[in-house]
């Protein structure tokens, strides 16, 4: 599974960051996920949680929010938001989109107890 992947290398960069830290435990991890990275939240949370097992993280709460993807249209040469692959521009309905961003997933607030 996709998703058990993603939360396994989270697991890893928050567990090692909070090791650097000389952190006890992990309270809570805020993560971002963009609209095209083809995960679920809902997947990723519970694979998170999975994942977090017998860890520093194991008493974490796993706070999921997803960015917008973004693309570039070279019918209209604007910077068009984009939230699935496949759609037309929104502005001028063209197919010509290069994605930007919104395939990425960031760790993005980490909480220590
Ligand atoms: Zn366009």
């Amino acid at each position: 599974m996709h998703e058990l992947s993603l939360a396994e290398n989270v697991i890893r960069i928050v567990e090692s960051a909070a090791q650097r830290a000389k952190a006890q435990r992990v309270s809570r991890v805020r993560l971002a996920i963009g609209a095209l990275a083809h995960v679920d939240a809902d997947t990723l949370q519970f694979c998170c949680t999975l994942a977090a097992r017998q860890t520093l993280l194991a008493e974490a709460q796993f706070e999921i929010e997803q960015t917008p993807g973004r693309a570039h249209c070279a019918s209209c040469q604007l910077d068009v938001e984009l939230n699935q692959i496949g759609f037309p521009c929104p502005h001028c309905g063209g197919f010509e989109l290069q994605v930007i961003a919104g395939e990425e997933m960031q760790v993005l607030e980490i909480t220590v107890a």
